[in-house]
């Protein structure tokens, strides 16, 4: 058989996908003399599995994540006050598929990005739209939209996505404007997208950090409506590293770590 043809046949029916394994599939067939049915059903699996492969490959780079970190990278014992039961009841997404929000506050280095990127990486599994959004990114980003009058861009994007995560809320005090693109963003997203937000800092602050828009308080209430609020207490995960790696303190390590780095702030 001219494979060179056959080849030439799958990419103008745009099938490509298979033809990395349709040389293992015709030995396969050959060898176990699979009916024509079974190795035609064989190779569109194929197919569809390089497909689903490509999509998710898509969707994680449209998510634009920092540094994508996965659930099973989260070391459990570190952080065992953490209610493993209700992040892997998050990580099914029917949070998602509701259109509920999700709250995760703490202080630094406990693995609110982690866990927020593993959760968006898992939705992303499930063939959900995702977004992440550090603060940072955020403020920059409708900055640019009002610069180049392309008003509305923007807001699209982020109304678009089924999960959109927002990092570090209050980490940085919102100009003006981004506050009130914001609080229009959890306003239209209420109720009929999902929203998760992290922060290190406790609810009662947000308002300030939101530039004091008028609505703010009432818009806030709509986030933390039918929001699952998860309080992480423990150690940073940071310091963890520090310890372990610090040439200094090698005879040293069964030293408490110094008051500095130790969590501030209760939710
Ligand atoms: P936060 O967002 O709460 O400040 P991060 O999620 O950025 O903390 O965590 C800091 C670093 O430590 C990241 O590299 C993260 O992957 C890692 N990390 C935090 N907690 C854990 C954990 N329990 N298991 C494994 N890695 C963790
Ligand atoms: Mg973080």
């Amino acid at each position: 058989m001219n494979h060179n043809q056959l080849n030439h046949t799958l990419k103008q029916l745009r099938l490509s996908g298979l033809s990395q394994t349709l040389p293992a599939r015709l030995q396969e067939a050959a060898a176990n003399r699979l009916p024509h049915s079974e190795f035609l059903e064989l190779i569109l699996q194929d197919e569809l599995n390089v497909r689903q492969q490509r999509l998710l490959a898509r969707r994680t780079k449209t998510a634009e994540f920092r540094s994508l970190k996965t659930l099973d990278q989260f070391d459990w014992t570190f952080q065992a006050n953490l209610p493993r039961k209700q992040i892997d009841e998050l990580a099914t997404c029917q949070f998602v598929r509701k259109h509920t929000d999700l709250l995760l506050i703490g202080p630094p280095g406990v693995g609110k990005t982690h866990l927020a990127q593993a959760l968006g990486y898992a939705a992303i599994q499930m063939n959900f739209l995702v977004l992440y959004r550090s603060i940072f990114d955020l403020v920059r980003d409708f900055l640019k939209d009002e610069a180049f009058a392309q008003q509305d861009r923007i807001l699209r994007r982020y109304l678009k996505p089924d999960l959109l995560i927002i990092d570090d809320m209050g980490l940085k005090a919102l100009p003006k404007h981004s506050g009130e693109y914001l609080l229009e963003v959890v306003m239209r997203r209420y109720e009929n997208r999902s929203t998760l937000m992290t922060s290190n800092r406790p609810i009662e602050e947000w308002g300030k950090l939101l530039g004091d828009v008028p609505a703010a308080s009432a818009i806030l209430d709509r986030f933390l409506h039918h929001a699952q609020v998860i309080a992480i207490r423990g150690r940073s995960y940071r310091l963890k590293d520090q310890t372990a790696t610090e040439p200094d303190e090698k005879n040293k390590q069964q030293k408490p770590p110094p008051a500095r780095d130790k969590p501030q702030s209760k939710p």
